[in-house]
């Protein structure tokens, strides 16, 4: 009678695990890579983004919180090319997860998979260059976000391999709505191609070559170092003779320099949102939207 009890409990034990959905856990560097991690997982992840869009990625603190989901991270996805050198080795040092060090399936690093803009020829880290292995905010060009899911969805199915087919009809799915929506917004940019622009920080490098935009200037002297005055005054000499459509800003950054120049020269100032507002329930398709309409709204 006894070991029959125990039979019955040892089977209701196990009808109960299988129903149960193990889900895997991602901790995203950057909103934008939990916003695509969910459109290629759904329920079967639970994502975590260490950053949001008002936070500038290059410089966020390790604090306690972060340490202790990572330490949980079966994923991390990270932008790479040294964006978040800062404070990930940091991390992932406290964080003492075998799982998600360099190197192991676990660890994922978009950058890895397009093909990177502005790799310094003369590297010379005394003058602060935070972008050594090129322009580390490729998730501004919409076609490296499908490189990226490409590559990501691979990976997912590699650690989660009963999960597979899931993985690919979802990536299928959103291949097939990015695509038409990369055709919309090309469409939609089309009037401002060749035009010239200033940025602050080179945030929107893939994303002014997607669309043809020329960069005449950057505010920032080298990547993450603020402009001084004579810099900036040497900046509007140089523009002086130019024809500028606007002077591109990124959300995160200090408005103060930008805001000088377009009071000095008339130009206007777009303020580009850096990435989703993944925290506030944006999708990755609705931030874009917003990128693309802010910019086409110059007259
Ligand atoms: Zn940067």
């Amino acid at each position: 009678m006894k070991s029959q009890i125990i039979k019955i409990i040892f089977v209701l034990l196990m009808v109960m695990f299988s129903s149960v959905q193990a889900t895997i856990n991602v901790f995203a560097c950057e909103p934008e890579w939990a916003a695509l991690a969910e459109e290629l997982g759904g329920d079967s992840l639970t994502i975590y983004s260490a950053t949001t869009s008002m936070q500038d990625p290059h410089h966020i603190q390790a604090r306690p919180s972060l340490i202790a989901k990572a330490r949980r991270a079966d994923l991390l996805i990270c932008s790479g090319a040294e964006l978040e050198t800062g404070w990930l080795p940091l991390l992932l040092r406290k964080a003492g997860n075998a799982n998600i060090q360099p190197g192991q399936p676990g660890n994922f690093e978009a950058a890895d998979y397009v093909e990177k803009q502005g790799v310094p020829k003369n590297l010379d880290r005394s003058l602060g260059d935070v972008h050594a292995e090129g322009n580390p905010h490729i998730h501004t060009n919409p076609e490296n976000t499908l490189l990226v899911a490409d590559a990501l969805r691979q990976r997912l199915s590699e650690i989660d391999v009963d999960n597979a087919k899931h993985y690919l009809s979802r990536y299928a799915d959103f291949e097939k709505r990015w695509t038409q929506l990369m055709l919309e917004w090309k469409k939609q940019t089309n009037i401002l191609q060749g035009e010239n622009i200033v940025t602050h920080h080179n945030y929107w490098t893939y994303l002014n070559r997607w669309v043809g935009l020329i960069v005449l200037a950057t505010l920032e002297p080298v990547p993450g170092v603020s402009p001084s005055s004579s810099h900036l005054a040497k900046i509007k000499k140089q523009l002086s003779q130019q024809k500028i459509k606007m002077i591109l800003h990124v959300s995160y950054v200090n408005e103060r320099p930008t805001q000088w120049l377009s009071e000095q020269t008339g130009i206007a100032v777009i303020t580009l949102p850096a990435t989703v507002d993944y925290q506030g329930g944006e999708t990755l398709s609705q931030w874009f939207n917003i990128v693309i309409q802010q910019l086409v709204s110059v007259q």
